[in-house]
């Protein structure tokens, strides 16, 4: 049996590689006892860390205290979550709410977990919500389910790629059988879209995929669908199992177009005597609607932006997705969205469009940690048992999108109030006040 001393010495000189390290001490120092995998985790996260710590001359001890578990063990071997694991990163978190929400899945009242460095974010959620409470809430609805991912096959000639995109389109039976090809219980192949650029075709494949966000399931499924797929076009071959049409981790068209995720909308009506008691004396109906129009439209327009008619949509969400252990590079394509303002005889009639919210209650990040205790607190801790069977994942969407929709609403608010953004920023952010 060796002692962690002993992989130590290994390790520095190079006879355990990295990749090694936490196999190295699952064997040999806790023999391969499987409720130490978490153990074995952890002290290879410090060994590293604390390697680096010598290479360099750098103490690291924020990093290698913040230890998270995020391994697991299957068939036999350690999966310890990420690579090269060395600590933690560590984000504040406040919590803002409840906020009263009066959709599919989500209804009730619910506090908004929302990780993040950026002072006045959390306030203004937690405004819009004093604004959405004493509307009454806010409706939510998600309109659209399917994660996609998108091949890119070669044809020999042109009319063979017509012929293949041809065939999607009017042959069902082939998206059934091919269906039948995916092995995951969690993931039902739902359409395919093809595109033909010249003799390239793109395969843009929708699957639901239960209570998970649905990469790994969609990536694996389009892999098994199109093997199966190329044994009967002889001559045709792979070009990439990704083209950029999925689109994942990039502003797209298409994903707003078609949706990606879950689609979800938001609705309320706030009467004008909320907006002057929860905003700066003078915000009206007609003043947010100015503002939205002129900032998300006309600006917006100008700028070239394709999925920015919004406020400030990432910021809430960054918060929330980091709160909640969702992937965060999809920040970017879950952050599209279309905010409305209306001024009607009733006050101001608001909503939000987010055509491409993709999130998860199972896989990743939310599997562990301070995720799992946020997803917890958001209610959306359970698991369904089917791809269909995804309340969890469809009240978390609706929950996430009333949050962004809260921030929309304060942001638009104070901009109609004049300096009030600014002022309120620096106040908060630099203890600066006028
Ligand atoms: P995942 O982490 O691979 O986990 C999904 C698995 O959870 C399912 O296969 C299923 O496995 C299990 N599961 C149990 N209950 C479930 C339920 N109610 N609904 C759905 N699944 C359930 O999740 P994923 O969403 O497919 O992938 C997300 C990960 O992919 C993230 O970590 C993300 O960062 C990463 N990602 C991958 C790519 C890529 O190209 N591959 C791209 C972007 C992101 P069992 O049947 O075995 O229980």
């Amino acid at each position: 049996m060796a002692t962690l001393q002993d992989i130590r010495e290994r390790f520095k000189k190079g006879s355990i590689k990295q990749q090694q390290l936490e196999a190295a001490i699952f064997t040999e120092v806790y023999r391969s006892d499987p409720s130490k995998v978490r153990e074995a985790c952890r002290d290879a996260a410090i060994l590293r860390c604390e390697g680096i710590e010598e290479s360099t001359g750098v103490s690291l001890p924020l990093i290698k205290q913040a230890q998270i578990d995020n391994s697991s063990y299957a068939n036999g071997a350690i999966l310890p979550g990420i690579e090269m694991k060395a600590g933690g990163a560590v984000i504040p978190m406040g919590i803002a709410g409840p906020v009263k929400i009066l959709g599919e899945y989500a209804q009730g009242e619910y506090y908004i977990p929302l990780a993040t460095n950026e002072a006045a974010l959390v306030a203004g959620v937690q405004r819009g919500i004093k604004a959405i409470n004493l509307s009454g809430g806010m409706k939510a609805l998600v309109t659209f389910d399917g994660m996609a991912r998108a091949p890119m096959i070669e044809a020999p000639d042109i009319e063979s790629a017509r012929s293949l995109c041809r065939r999607f389109l009017d042959d069902r039976s082939l998206v059934e059988e091919l269906g039948r090809h995916v092995k995951d219980p969690f993931v039902r192949l739902e359409k395919i879209e093809p595109y033909q650029l010249g003799t390239k075709v793109i395969l843009r494949m929708v699957c639901k995929t239960g209570d998970a966000m649905g990469m790994n399931g969609v990536t694996k499924a389009a892999a098994d669908i199109v093997r199966e797929l190329l044994k009967k076009l002889p001559g045709w071959k792979l070009i990439t199992i990704s083209s950029n049409l999925c689109t994942d981790k990039k502003a797209s068209h298409i994903n707003i177009l078609h949706g990606r995720g879950k689609s979800v909308q938001t609705e309320i009506l706030i009467p004008e005597e909320v907006l002057r008691k929860v905003f700066k004396e003078g915000v009206t109906s007609r003043k947010v609607e100015q503002v939205v129009f002129h900032k998300c439209y006309l600006g917006s327009a100008l700028s070239g932006t394709v999925s920015g008619f919004n406020v400030n949509a990432a910021n809430t969400l960054a918060a929330f997705f980091a709160a909640t252990g969702q992937d965060l590079a999809q920040i970017i394509t879950s952050a599209a969205a279309f905010v409305q303002a209306d001024s009607t005889e009733g006050g101001l009639h608001f909503m939000v469009t987010m055509p491409s919210l993709e999130l998860a209650t199972v896989g990743g990040g939310t599997a562990f940690g301070t995720a799992r205790e946020a997803l917890r607190l958001l209610q959306c801790d359970g698991r369904g048992k089917s791809p269909d069977d995804n309340e969890n994942v469809k009240r978390l969407a609706e929950i996430c999108a009333v949050a962004v929709s809260a921030l929309e609403l304060n942001t638009a608010c104070a901009q109609a109030a004049g300096y009030e953004m600014a002022d309120s920023h620096v106040a908060l952010a630099r203890g600066e006040r006028d």
